[in-house]
């Protein structure tokens, strides 16, 4: 009988409990998202799908060099400014967003979007292709990138060497150091020999005069 009026109170509590929390939420603003319609604003520094801005890049490899799972596909064609890029490729699926390569992009064309969502049915869509050689290849070469009105990064100026610095003698390089007033006693009673005052002792010349 005892557990019968437990086992009802046990239920009784536990649901107003949960009608307690229900009524707290039931004025507040929602949070849910109506996704797709609506999405997330994600923070500044949030690393999502890698993007490249293709009008940027020279096709350098930097990036792909230092992919550490390799998956960026960087294809070009002939040589210095006959060079031209046909594929820039990335795949999604061995991505880690590690930002390497955006980090170390020297035009920053490639950055970490703040795109989360790419939903697919088919794993291979997931490579991504950003150029299409169709549409015209990519100059590589910076002046081939000029003539024909490309983004070139722009050129810094070196830095000018500085002058050599001449050696001085030691004693010019190293002048000692001027003593104080107080200093001053001190040192001389230091270095300087005790002499008796003058005043004290008649000298020699006085003596014949
Ligand atoms: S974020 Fe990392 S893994 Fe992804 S493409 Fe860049 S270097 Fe490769
Ligand atoms: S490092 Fe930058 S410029 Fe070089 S290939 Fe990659 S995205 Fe292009």
């Amino acid at each position: 009988m005892a557990q019968y009026f437990a086992d009802i109170y046990e239920t009784v509590s536990s649901v107003l409990k949960g009608m307690q929390i229900t009524i707290k939420h039931i004025y507040r603003k929602p949070v849910t998202l109506q996704y797709p319609d609506e999405r997330q604003v994600m923070p500044e520094r949030y690393r999502g799908f890698v993007h490249n801005d293709m009008t940027k890049c020279d096709s350098c490899n930097i990036c792909a060099k230092l992919c550490p799972v390799d998956c960026i596909y960087i294809e070009a064609e002939g040589k210095a400014k006959e060079r031209m890029m046909t594929r820039y490729a990335i795949d999604y699926n061995k991505c880690i967003w590690c930002s390497l390569c955006t980090e170390n992009c020297h035009t920053g064309s490639i950055t970490m979007s703040h795109d989360y969502d790419h939903s697919v049915y088919d794993r291979k869509t997931l490579v991504y292709e950003f150029m299409d050689p169709a549409d015209g290849l990519i100059p590589c070469h910076r002046a081939t990138r000029v003539d024909m009105g490309w983004w070139v990064e722009e050129k810094k100026e070196k830095p000018k060497p500085k002058p050599p610095v001449e050696e001085k003698p030691a004693a010019e390089a190293a002048p000692a150091p001027e003593a104080t007033p107080e200093a001053a006693p001190e040192a001389a009673s230091e270095t300087a020999p005790e002499v008796a005052p003058e005043t004290d002792k008649p000298s020699d010349d006085k003596g014949a005069e």
